[in-house]
Order: C-alpha cells, then sequence, then structure tokens
C-alpha cells in the first residue's frame, strides 16, 4: 500500500479498519480536555469499558453471598480461573489444558524455574539475552545463587553486535552450540522489551533441547501482541503479564504455559499448594499431594477474584476479534507509524530519527523504538503536555506501540503533526 502522510489518507484508513468500534470500547486519559494519543498499551493498556462490569459482578457477588459466593455465584469462584483455559489457549497456540492464569509475572517465572532450572555442576548454564528486563536479570541472579553457582560463570549472555541494535539469530544459535552440554535453560523474552524485536522462539527452542536444556519464554511483550504457537514450537514452559497488551489493569495476574509433554512427568520438582492439588479432592484436606493433570498442577493459592474480573473481560474482547485480525491491523498501523516517523524526519532536515526495532514485519509486533538524536527528555515531558503518551528510556530513545485494539490511524498522523511543530518550536 502506498501510504500518504494527510489527515484524509489517515482517515480513510480508519474506514476501512474493521476493529475501529472497539476504539470505543476503552477509556481514553484526557490531556486538556482531549483524548490523549496513547502509545503506551506496552506498558500498560487502556481500561476496557466492560472491565468495570466483571469486578461489580464479583463485588455484588461478595455483598450479596460471601461465602457462598465460592460455589454459587453466577461465575463460581472457585474454578472462575479456568474460564481463562480456551481464550487464553487461542492467544498463546496452545491446548486449553497447557495454560492457566496466577500470581504476576516474575513470581510464576520463579516457580516454573522450580520445575526448568535444577542446576548440577555438568549442566547448570542459563543463556538469556544481554540486557534482558531487569526483573528477569534479578531473577536469573538469585536463582543460579540459591542452587550454589555464581552468577558470572552459570548466567551466559547472548550480545548484540558491536554497532548493531538487535541480536542476531545465528549469534543466538552459536552461543547455545558453544555452551553445549552445560546448558542447563535457555529463558529470553520474546518480544525484547526496549527495542521490540521478535526471537525465532521455534528455532531457538529445538536449538536449546537439542543439548538437553530446558527451553522457555517470557512473553511480557508478547501475549496479545504476535501470532504465537507455543504447543507446536514444542516450547517446554512460559509466562506473561496481562497488563501491557492485554489491558487487564495495573500490576494484574499473569499467564502460565507448560507444554503437556510434562504433564504426567512425576520426577519434575514444584512448589505446590492447594489449588494445584486434583480438582475433584481438593476441599477434602487430604494430606498427600496430588497434582491437577495439566497446567493448573502448578497452581499454588485460591485465586483473586477480583482482579481475574478485569482480566476475563479482557479476554473475552480478545476472543471476539481473535488474534489474526488484530495482528493484520497491528502490521498496517505499525508501518504507517513507521512512514510518519520517515517523512517528519524527510520535513525538519537533519532531525535523524533511527529507528531501532527491525524493518522487517516478521520481526517485530507493535512496536516501534527511536533514537531521536539531539533530542532529550525535554521533548517527552513537551509531548505529555500536549497529550501525546510515550515512553522514554535514557539515552533519548522513545517507544512507541500504537495498539491495534484501540488506536487510530489518525492518530498516526496526528502524532507525525505535533512531533514536527515540538521539534520545530524548540
Ligand atoms: C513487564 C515485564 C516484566 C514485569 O514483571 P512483573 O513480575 O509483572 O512485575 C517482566 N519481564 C519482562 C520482559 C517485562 O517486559
Amino acid at each position: 500500500m502506498i501510504f500518504e502522510n494527510n489527515r484524509k489518507f489517515a482517515q480513510s484508513l480508519d474506514a476501512q479498519d474493521e476493529l475501529r468500534k472497539y476504539r470505543d470500547e476503552f477509556y481514553f486519559p484526557k490531556v486538556n480536555g482531549k483524548e490523549v494519543l496513547y502509545f503506551t498499551g506496552n506498558s500498560l493498556g487502556l481500561q476496557p469499558k466492560r472491565a468495570k462490569t466483571y469486578v461489580d459482578e464479583v463485588m455484588s457477588d461478595w455483598a450479596n453471598m460471601a461465602v457462598e459466593g465460592h460455589f454459587y455465584a453466577d461465575k463460581p469462584w472457585w474454578d472462575y480461573q479456568e474460564r481463562f483455559a480456551v481464550p487464553l489457549s487461542e492467544i498463546v497456540g496452545a491446548k486449553p489444558t497447557e495454560v492457566g492464569v496466577m500470581n504476576t509475572l516474575t513470581v510464576n517465572l520463579h516457580l516454573l524455574m522450580v520445575s526448568f532450572y535444577n542446576p548440577t555442576p555438568k549442566k547448570y548454564k542459563i543463556i538469556c539475552e544481554e540486557k534482558a528486563f531487569p526483573s528477569d536479570q534479578y531473577m536469573f541472579q538469585s536463582q543460579v545463587k540459591f542452587h550454589g553457582y555464581d552468577p558470572k560463570d552459570a548466567i551466559v549472555e547472548i550480545k548484540r553486535r558491536e554497532g548493531e541494535a538487535n541480536i542476531r539469530l545465528e549469534d543466538v544459535l552459536a552461543k547455545i552450540e558453544e555452551v553445549g552440554s552445560d546448558l542447563a535453560l535457555v529463558l529470553i523474552g520474546g518480544v525484547n522489551y526496549y527495542t521490540g524485536q521478535v526471537f525465532d522462539m521455534q528455532t531457538i527452542t529445538a536449538a536449546g533441547q537439542k543439548h538437553g536444556a530446558y527451553v522457555g519464554w517470557d512473553l511480557a511483550h508478547a501475549a496479545g501482541n504476535i501470532k504465537l504457537n507455543l504447543h507446536d514450537w514444542n516450547v517446554d514452559f512460559a509466562a506473561w503479564c496481562s497488563y501491557k497488551y492485554m489491558n487487564s489493569g495495573p500490576g494484574n495476574a499473569s499467564g502460565f504455559f507448560v507444554h503437556e509433554k510434562h504433564h504426567n512427568d512425576k520426577e519434575l520438582k514444584r512448589f505446590a499448594g492447594w489449588y494445584g492439588h486434583n480438582k475433584e479432592r481438593r476441599f477434602k484436606m487430604e494430606p498427600d499431594f496430588d497434582p491437577v493433570h495439566g497446567a493448573d498442577g502448578w497452581q499454588v493459592s485460591n485465586l483473586p477474584i477480583l482482579s481475574l474480573a478485569p482480566y476475563l473481560a479482557s479476554v473475552e474482547m480478545f476472543a471476539e476479534v481473535g488474534m489474526d485480525k488484530l495482528i493484520a491491523k497491528r502490521n498496517l498501523i505499525t508501518s504507517y507509524l513507521e512512514f510518519i516517523l520517515h517523512e517528519i524526519d524527510k520535513e525538519l532536515e537533519g532531525a535523524d530519527f533511527e529507528i531501532i526495532t527491525p524493518s522487517n514485519p516478521r520481526e517485530r509486533g507493535c512496536q516501534l523504538s527511536v533514537y531521536l538524536h539531539g533530542q532529550g527528555r525535554e521533548l517527552f515531558d513537551r509531548l505529555m503536555k500536549n497529550g501525546v503518551i510515550t515512553d522514554w528510556r535514557e539515552p533519548n530513545v522513545i517507544r512507541l506501540a500504537p495498539a491495534p485494539f484501540y488506536c487510530s490511524f489518525e492518530d498516526m498522523y496526528e502524532f507525525g503533526q505535533i512531533l514536527k511543530r515540538l521539534i520545530l518550536e524548540k
């Protein structure tokens, strides 16, 4: 498609957008009485209007039924989490028995590492990406120390080449070969939070497993953003938060995946709790743990229903639309934003924007990370005052995620105009 940098063209794309009615299903913050241009759905998704209905339902069941709500609420609380299995399995490409929802992301990765990281003196190394999300770095260090190893020796990072923003697949594979039989675990962010780079999860999973390692993925920036096929890719385990692309609300619950090939493995260690126990016998208060067959066998506590409620509202919206339509719009709107950035860059001689996210649509999702050379944090602050919410990372990178559920093509055009005006005004 030949794009044009004008309002009429942007509006024509909106007119053809099958998902445009969903924009009205979300609350947009306002600045100066006007709805903002929201580019941070990769950090905290907007609130779906229907989320409140789901929360209110739990609040009134609690008021009206109290403890009886566990079994007699419209959506009983004791197995409320099971409502997520089908829609989540479609979002991440899994069987319903392979996915669940519980706790929060880093907690779930720790719990999954109890099962999938059991180092021995001959096999103890973890491969991750250089500059992984800080929570993941702290998690690796603490896990390695917990098992009595030295993080400097046990954690192997895949580096970027000098002068390159993204990690090459060949370098990931070479590192896996190099570590070889010492490799216990590969655990990488499926979509890099800083650059938006999408990793080839299928190829990397197979390469790690060839050396007898487990391979897991942190899907914080991938779930609800890119096409995933966790079952077919033979991924061992994965987890994701729900408050980024999945619009479930601040700090909300995490989804997780355990491949069905591990469901019968009685040797796998796990930290157990009563919600992982045999569903029919859960309330018999028996002494011996008999795990639920499937991912829910990794459950620990009874679930925080008030926080699952808005997540359920969101997951049902994903089920209505389906990942394919979201991804089709995502590709178009991200490409349009890329085009707008190039146009503004040309119009402002020497503005010098450098998009570090891969330009190949198969290697990126809904995020463009842009170096604004010559600009400082002050530009970010002025964008904010002018109703554009972006994410600023030192030294001068803005991350822009035009979430396809609620962003419009006209937003992209409007953003270009505001950016140009603010840079010229300086
Ligand atoms: C957002 C994010 C997290 C956040 O973890 P929480 O435990 O939910 O606070 C972890 N890892 C990555 C890669 C992220 O992008």
